[in-house]
């Protein structure tokens, strides 16, 4: 039931006939099919309740296609330790009020190296994250060691290095130390553990440690820095992030946020999805092999329906024989079955208007992503007389 309203949504929002196939007028409309958002959402809501403790099953697993994860990894939303209203957070991100691109490296080196000369007496550990093809891993470096963490590959950067700052307050707190600075160079992380009234999981988790740093008065400040200007700790914290991704030495932490699920759940759908519309035959599918959107003219709506009638291949033209329950209508010319495609690149009735309106020879330069000659089209559908039977 759902189904069909659904559809019928998109058909009058795409302007499809009846005729067409659905899958084509899905993938115009860049909507998910709902069986796919189905398994998607309720893969979440899985997630979910493992991840709020709602759930008595005791299968912790959430499972799509290849995918397996098992959720009691996924960061919990912690209360906070300390009222926002008495919370000390020490940041200082000075050294980002340099844009990058118009500071020479030298310079930034000085800035950063007098503003590390203030903090002497602070033991320095410098955090970095990594996330390339092969996988996602973060590092701390500090007294000379370097210690590498692992994450899942559908982890965010933004999970790994916070992740990194994370651990380094645990070893400030195991370690006991009194005066610590943490240097990292991706500042979204900064932002957002500073953010002490609404703090995403990880932020929450990082806010609490820093109370019980605060606790046992150790002083910790969180310091914005630039990358790759060669700030020695700092190369080093990234080489060693980079090297945990593959490295055995480095740690497998199975932890990620709710929202990197989500990313991932979404990124297995869409996967679904285009393998489903590869191994469909549609005249849609002919042109249009990715279900990744393509723009629409946003002049008229009546043109907009023209392009998405004619990517689809389902126009009154070619399929009104349907509705009368005859055979497909051919052309009086050519003998041929009347397609989008016979009538655009083949029919010898329109071959002179389409040579004088320079009409390419190919259904996807008329019709592709680049609708900058479309006017042509619609010239040529005007000349033609055809511009109505769309
Ligand atoms: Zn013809």
């Amino acid at each position: 039931m759902i189904e069909t309203i659904h559809n019928s949504g998109l058909r009058l929002a795409t302007g499809a006939f009846r005729s067409s196939p659905i899958s084509s007028i899905l993938n115009i409309a860049n909507t998910l099919p709902l069986d796919l958002r189905r398994m998607q959402n309720s893969t979440l809501q899985k997630a979910k309740r493992i991840h709020n403790n709602t759930t008595s099953n005791l299968e912790n697993t959430i499972k799509l296609n290849n995918f397996k994860f098992n959720c009691s990894g996924v960061l919990k939303h912690e209360h906070a330790i300390t009222p926002p209203w008495v919370m000390e957070l020490h940041s200082n991100t000075d050294l980002s009020q340099h844009i990058k691109s118009e500071t020479m490296d030298y310079t930034f080196r000085n800035l950063t190296l007098s503003l590390l000369e203030d903090y002497q007496n602070y033991i320095k550990f410098y955090t970095d994250g990594s996330k390339t093809e092969a996988g996602v891993g973060a590092s701390v470096y500090f007294n000379n060691t370097p210690k590498m963490i692992k994450f899942p590959d559908f982890c965010s950067i933004y999970t790994a290095e916070a992740y990194a700052i994370y651990h380094a307050l645990e070893t400030i707190q195991q370690l006991k130390i009194d005066k610590a600075l943490i240097l990292s160079d991706y500042q979204s992380t900064i932002n957002s553990i500073s953010n002490i009234n609404q703090p995403n999981a990880i932020s929450r988790m990082i806010q609490n440690q820093i109370s019980l740093l605060n606790h046992n008065n150790q002083n910790v400040l969180l310091v914005w820095i630039p990358s790759h200007i060669g700030i020695p700790g700092n190369e080093t914290a990234d080489t060693y992030a980079k090297r945990a991704i593959t490295s055995p030495e480095a740690s497998l932490v199975q932890i990620c946020s709710l929202g990197d699920i989500k990313g991932v759940l979404q990124s297995l759908t869409l996967q679904q999805w285009q393998h489903r519309w590869t191994s469909s035959l549609s005249k849609l599918n002919v042109i249009k092999p990715s279900i990744n959107p393509w723009p629409t003219l946003t002049t008229k709506r009546r043109h907009e329906v023209i392009v998405n009638r004619l990517r689809i291949g389902h126009t009154w033209l070619t399929h009104n024989f349907l509705m009368r329950h005859e055979d497909p209508t051919q052309c009086t010319t050519c003998g041929e079955i009347i397609t989008v495609e016979h009538v655009l690149l083949h029919c010898r009735k329109y071959a002179d208007t389409k040579t004088s309106l320079n009409i390419p020879d190919h259904l996807y330069e008329i019709l592709g992503p680049d609708l900058k000659n479309f006017n042509n089209t619609l010239m040529f559908l005007q000349q033609t007389k055809l511009y109505n039977l769309i």
